[in-house]
């Protein structure tokens, strides 16, 4: 007989910072869009969620005994500080969720299985302890990977083969990858060997363990993009992998926030007044840190390149704690205020789908590189950590969307960059490029298309649990 998708419930961990929950979401909306019902389980000390944002899920708020001292405003601007917070939150809610999921799967026994039965866990693979928990209720695990698929690799690639990873990449094997080359994978494992902690190896294990044992592993990228690099991952890992996005064009409404700050709405107004592709977006993302002489060289730049511009600066983004109004001279505020407009957080699907936005200058997270290459813009690409110095790669070099931004941020090098993106000729040729990406991409999620038809093999599997 076969299984309803309704009869079908599925428990979905988040990691608590904003790149990380907007994809899990998503997902969750493609799942219930399907009919799968979802229950999502989340860290309540940090960033919770606000299960009035998506009704249509049930909660699980997970409570750590002891938060170790750890707090949410610590988690800026890097690899440390997000290493050290993964692998606490992996200490703290591991007990909090096997408890959760206990009871959920004995009250299935006790109601016979009519709300239908918990089919298996999708964890953020940060959050990699689930698949133990999977492990032990004798449940499939699935990981989601929310960065691109060139990250897998990227996590299990080490240069020494000595290591006791339990599935190793040799860097040279991705090296002898042709088309992963323009990644220049050897520089960026050499800077992460200088610049992480010893911690980061331990945290590398966890998660290619995880990734080992999953039932399948979910990225939010799209085939085409990165055939090479999915390929080489599936020859050393037996789950298979799903490239399903970008999530949020599949079945999200684009007014729909799961926005950890307030979003100022107030600037959609601001983009109606301006003409068709003439604003630049400037955002570096939910944690990436500037100092108080980059807000300054930025502001500077920016101002002098005479393109209408919408700046994200954060609460607490300048490094120092001071706020940007303090920071910057009175006729500099002016300048900015006569060409752009600065929030504090931005509805930003929405800002990159409006018709006055021609640019966008991203730090190259990965939701941010999805949602700007959905909208075919062309990017200025200035990478802070982490996976956002393989995205960079991607933009400029392989897909050429996209140029970045080198060296020390100065004011003369802004101005040129934002002209030569927003007005330039080599501007043109990458935003021609960037709407054939986009046009390309549509076609993956439409009838047919490769996310389509993974997407429905993806519930298929579920279903079949
Ligand atoms: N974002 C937003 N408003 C902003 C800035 C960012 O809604 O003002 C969203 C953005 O759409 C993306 C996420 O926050 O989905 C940031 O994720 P990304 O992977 O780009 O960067 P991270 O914050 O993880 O460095």
């Amino acid at each position: 007989m076969e299984i309803k998708a309704e009869k079908c419930r599925v428990v979905m961990l988040v990691y608590p910072l904003q790149g990380h929950i907007n994809p899990m979401l998503q997902l969750a909306n493609i799942l219930y869009s399907k009919g799968i019902s979802i229950i999502i389980a989340y860290p309540s000390d940090f960033n919770p969620l606000n299960p009035s944002n998506h009704p249509e899920f049930t909660y699980l708020p997970l409570k750590a005994a002891d938060v170790c001292g750890l707090e949410i405003t610590n988690v800026v601007d890097g690899v440390g500080g997000i290493i050290g917070f993964t692998a606490v939150l992996n200490k703290i809610y591991k007990e909090p969720f096997e408890k959760s999921v206990q009871e959920l799967m004995e009250n299935d026994n006790e109601n016979e299985g009519k709300r239908g039965k918990i089919r298996c866990i999708i964890y953020d693979v940060f959050m990699y302890f689930a698949q133990s928990v999977a492990d032990q209720f004798k449940i499939p695990g699935i990981s989601l990977r929310t960065s691109c698929a060139a990250t897998i690799l990227g996590i299990t690639a080490t240069h020494n083969p000595g290591c006791n990873l339990p599935v190793h990449v040799p860097i040279e094997c991705l090296l002898q990858v042709p088309e992963l080359q323009a990644l220049e994978l050897d520089n960026i494992a050499k800077h992460l060997k200088k610049t992480i902690p010893k911690l980061s190896y331990e945290i590398k294990a966890e998660i290619t363990t995880a990734f080992n044992k999953s039932t399948a592993i979910i990225v939010n990228t799209v085939g085409f993009l990165e055939w090479a690099a999915i390929n080489k991952a599936q020859e050393y890992f037996k789950a298979s992998i799903y490239p399903i996005g970008p999530f949020h064009k599949y079945a999200e409404n684009p007014t729909n926030s799961n926005s950890v700050l307030k979003e100022d709405t107030g600037c959609i107004a601001w983009l109606n007044q301006h003409p068709p592709r003439s604003v630049l977006y400037v955002s570096f993302g939910s944690l990436a840190s500037m100092s108080e002489k980059d807000l300054l060289e930025t502001a500077l730049g920016l101002a002098q390149s005479n393109q209408p511009f919408l700046w994200v600066v954060r609460p607490r983004m300048i490094l120092g704690g001071r706020d940007w109004a303090e920071i910057l001279p009175s006729d500099v505020i002016e300048k900015i205020n006569e060409m752009g407009l600065v929030v504090g957080w931005a509805p930003q699907r929405q800002v990159l789908g409006h018709s006055s936005i021609g640019g966008f200058w991203t730090h190259c997270g990965w939701n941010s590189t999805i949602e700007g290459i959905c909208e075919g813009l062309p990017m200025i690409c200035r990478p802070f950590f982490g996976d956002q110095f393989w995205n960079v790669k991607y933009i400029s070099k392989v897909w050429k969307i996209g140029m970045e931004l080198e060296g020390e941020i100065e004011r003369e090098n802004v101005e040129r960059i934002v002209r030569e993106v927003m007005v330039g000729e080599e501007g043109g040729e990458m935003r021609k490029r960037a709407l054939e990406l986009k046009d390309e991409v549509e076609l993956c999620y439409k009838e047919g298309g490769t996310t389509y038809t993974y997407i429905n093999q993806l519930v298929d599997l579920i279903t079949s649990f």
